[in-house]
């Protein structure tokens, strides 16, 4: 039985899965970077060990420090939490020949589904339905007539590609010999590895995923789908638990072959299948991710189902404590990811001290964070702050709650995505469910700033006041034609109204 567990990360990630281990009566052993002094993660321990400086390459992803840190403090098991060593079948390995248990699947699983070409293998072999597309590393040799046979558009991916990096869209071949080169060179220098393979490029696409649980007795279940096709440059950003895109015949039936999938590669373990799936609901294997992802806990909403324990008792060897026709989704789900980002420039990390923060509440609220009044965010680590989670009977429920905690939720000192992800849930398409992998790019000008838009409003009250004045006054101008024949938005009309008097602002 694992009585203490270490966490290899920090974050809301780490916090989060201390609050389960808490419930559960284990011990937590926290792991910190110079930089992570302060951090949450460290103050909710049972436990905390520094091991090492602010880059995460001499902390959260040195194998030896953390390894070192489980012996130092007697912990059992170690949970790698989402990113960093999680999906490194190096550390799962590492552990097991250490004699500490890794909360996670065994390193052969993650090395066969780490690669994007080996785990294309795998799912044809198992009889999985993959996206279109070469099974093996690409040449420049054969790069033209492997496209042709596909098709255009396509897509060149970095097998060990992940993040979104490493992969560029053709849709011309007088395109593809550099788009060849640039996603071989982004994948050597992101992944050590300029391995690449091309992909039918489908239009239009949602990303759906689906979770599943696998024990060390053969039994696996599938926890259903998650729609996650709100994506900004493949990163995504919302996610909602049912999709509102697929029928039930298709949920079922990517649920059976999620676990025919991993039964295929006997896999233990929480993980996740992401598909894609087509305008006429045609779903293809994208990936597997060998991990809980940042977007597990609409999953854990709908079903009643806490991931992080049923990762600790698989982990102790334990069968799963339900069955298929156990689980069924109640309700509807929407997360959101509070990112540190100044959304107004070109969404870069924003760092610096969180003066203070009005957390939502109220039913049907989740707030997984690890922010406070007073903390500074450290530049080394990624942006996302919290997650915002809600849960209601009905999607347009679920919709109304999560307007409602956007509103609520108030993080003052340094600029965060909250304003942008309210104009998320305002947009037509995200209001009806309508949305694919596009909606960012489509929604573009619903989507820019409320200075925008309140320029925008006051230009047409301006407009409208002159209106109101020339059909009044009967004047020569026409309608169309501004007046002074200046093209100059705004100030040139309002200067106009202001002196004929009917604006005052
Ligand atoms: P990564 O591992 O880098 O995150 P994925 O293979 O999971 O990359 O793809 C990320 C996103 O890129 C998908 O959710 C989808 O929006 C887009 N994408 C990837 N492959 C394709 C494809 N073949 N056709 C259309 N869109 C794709």
């Amino acid at each position: 039985m694992i009585k203490k567990v270490l966490i290899a990360n920090r974050g809301e990630i780490a916090v989060r899965v201390m609050r389960s281990c808490r419930e559960m009566g284990i011990k937590t052993v926290a792991v910190y970077s110079d930089a992570d002094r302060t951090s949450m993660h460290v103050s909710y321990a049972d436990e905390a060990i520094l091991i090492g400086k602010a880059p995460s390459s001499d902390s959260y992803l040195c194998i030896d420090k953390i390894i070192e840190a489980a012996k130092l403090s007697g912990a059992q098991a170690i949970h790698p939490g989402y990113g960093f060593l999680s999906e490194n079948a190096e550390f799962s390995q590492r552990c097991q020949d250490e004699g500490i248990i890794f909360i996670g699947p065994s390193a052969k699983s993650i090395q066969s589904m780490g690669d994007k070409i080996s785990a294309r293998k795998c799912m044809i072999d198992a009889g999985v339905p993959v996206v279109p597309g070469t099974a093996a590393s690409m040449d420049e040799e054969n790069l033209l007539s492997t496209c042709r046979e596909i098709g255009l558009p396509v897509i060149i991916k970095a097998s060990a590609g992940g993040g979104g990096k490493g992969m560029r869209l053709v849709r011309d071949e007088s395109e593809l010999i550099e788009a060849y080169h640039e996603a071989k060179s982004e994948a050597q220098s992101s992944f050590s590895s300029d391995e690449v393979y091309v992909e039918k490029y489908i239009e239009s696409p949602h990303h759906i995923e689906i979770q599943f649980l696998g024990d060390m007795h053969g039994n696996i279940v599938h926890l259903f789908d998650r729609e996650c096709s709100v994506q900004r440059r493949h990163q995504k950003i919302v996610e909602e638990s049912p999709s509102p895109f697929i029928t039930e015949d298709v949920r079922q039936r990517m649920g059976e072959i999620a676990v025919k999938a991993a039964k295929s590669v006997n896999y233990v373990g929480a993980g996740t299948i992401e598909f894609l799936v087509d305008e006429k609901m045609n779903f293809y294997f994208l990936e597997m991710n060998t991990r809980l992802q940042v977007e597990h806990p609409i999953t854990e909403e709908v079903l009643g189902i806490d991931l992080v324990k049923e990762q600790i008792n698989i982990a102790n060897g334990n069968a799963l404590r339900f069955s298929q026709k156990d689980i069924e989704q109640r309700g509807h789900a929407i997360e959101c990811r509070i990112c540190a980002e100044d959304t107004e420039n070109g969404f870069i990390p924003t760092a610096g001290i969180i003066n203070s923060v009005r957390t939502p509440q109220g039913i049907g609220v989740r707030v997984d964070s690890f922010i406070y009044d007073g903390y500074e965010i450290p530049i080394y680590y990624d942006s996302m702050l919290s997650k915002l989670i809600v849960w209601a009977t009905q999607r347009k429920y679920a919709l109304e709650r999560m307007r409602r905690v956007l509103y609520e939720y108030k993080i003052t000192g340094i600029k965060t995505n909250i304003d942008y992800l309210r104009r998320i849930m305002d947009t037509h398409d995200f209001v009806n469910g309508e949305y694919t992998t596009h909606f960012i790019e489509e929604n573009q000008k619903n989507l820019s700033s409320h200075d925008d838009n309140e320029e925008e409003a006051e230009k047409i009250a301006v407009i409208a006041a002159y209106m109101d004045y020339i059909v009044a006054k009967n004047s020569e101008f026409s309608v169309t034609q501004p007046p002074h024949g200046d093209q100059r938005p705004i100030s040139r009309w309002r200067a106009f109204a202001k002196q004929k008097g009917v604006l005052r602002i």
